[in-house]
């Protein structure tokens, strides 16, 4: 058997919420972020995606809050992170009123995948 630790996972859903700001025009992404993180002495995590993305912001979100809360990985501007084939990055950006601590904006980064694709010498990525 395997010397699995039963060391029990905290519920994402119960210590951090996900805000949904709605733009301010029309055209412009929904602001989704976290609250809940500074408990775990750890940047919020922010995300600018419409609507229609609002599912997989979500699991994006919540797969990287259930990493720092439950496996204490730490992110920060210098990280670089590979999920299912794509490469997320992260920027410092400023909290949204004065005195609020600076958040990460997790951002996509194709520069960094080396596939022929984000290359711009054709076929798909993850081939
Ligand atoms: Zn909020
Ligand atoms: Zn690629």
């Amino acid at each position: 058997m395997s010397k699995k630790t039963d060391k029990k996972r905290l519920n994402v859903l119960e210590v951090v919420r996900i805000d949904a700001v709605i733009p301010s025009s029309i055209g412009k992404p929904f602001d989704y972020h976290t609250h809940g993180l500074d408990a775990f002495d750890h940047p919020e995590f922010q995300v600018y995606a419409p609507k229609y993305c609002a599912s997989i912001v979500a699991s994006v979100l919540w797969s990287h809050v259930d990493a720092v809360v439950n496996d204490g990985e730490r992110f920060t501007p210098e990280t670089v992170t590979d999920s299912q084939g794509t490469i997320f990055g992260y920027l410092e950006v400023p909290g949204h009123s004065d005195g609020d601590p600076s958040r990460l904006l997790i951002v996509d980064r194709p520069d960094m995948c080396v596939c022929q694709y984000c290359q711009g010498k054709g076929g798909n990525c993850n081939e």
